[in-house]
């Protein structure tokens, strides 16, 4: 797990079977410069069955791209719910999603973006966060996390507000990275 990074999951020890799933993964996943990226998504009313399909589907693709988190504008859903699997838990599925607090404490540390090819950059995040947020019957949830779980909740939430690694990190890392950026799409 050392080399986690924010949304990310070392992905050091993958054969070439579980590479070539990945990639499937994430050509199903929306890329950078994608619009749907930069859109904030909408409260979650209906909990139906395309709500568990939805967060079925989301589920998948993150375990496939060997991610930790996915929000649903990384598919192009404008709705507010994210899947994310802290440590070796099982993955959990967080409805209109919510920080109702969080820690002064905060800690910078790279972490990349599953929307930000071969991106990693810097990130303040809060230590501990409390969310309250709904399950997929609509039933109220609220969760303590600390770490790595905690920053990717904060991810996770940043993406359902539009807001992008690249916008919370230093000057000298976003240059970086938009140039990164640029030769991956001059090249495509
Ligand atoms: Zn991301």
């Amino acid at each position: 797990m050392a080399d986690d990074a924010g949304e990310l999951r070392d992905t050091g020890d993958l054969d070439s079977e579980a590479l070539a799933r990945r990639r499937l993964a994430l050509s199903q996943i929306r890329q950078y410069p994608d619009p749907a990226l930069r859109m904030r998504a909408n409260e979650v009313e209906q909990f139906d069955e395309s709500l568990r399909q939805l967060a079925e589907r989301m589920t998948a693709l993150m375990i496939d791209a060997y991610g930790v988190g996915l929000a649903a504008t990384q598919v192009g859903v404008l709705q507010r719910l994210f899947v994310f699997q802290a440590e070796d838990d099982e993955p959990r599925v967080l409805v209109n999603p919510r920080i109702v607090q969080q820690s002064d404490e905060v800690e910078m540390e790279e972490e990349g973006c599953l929307s930000l090819q071969r991106v990693l950059v810097p990130v303040e995040r809060s230590v501990q966060v409390t969310i309250e947020a709904q399950d997929l019957d609509g039933d109220d949830v609220r969760l303590q996390l600390d770490e790595l779980p905690a920053r990717v909740a904060q991810h996770e939430l940043d993406h359902l507000d539009g807001v992008l690694i690249v916008d919370r990190t230093t000057d000298d890392a976003r240059r970086e990275a938009m140039a990164t950026l640029r030769a991956q799409l001059s090249l495509a």
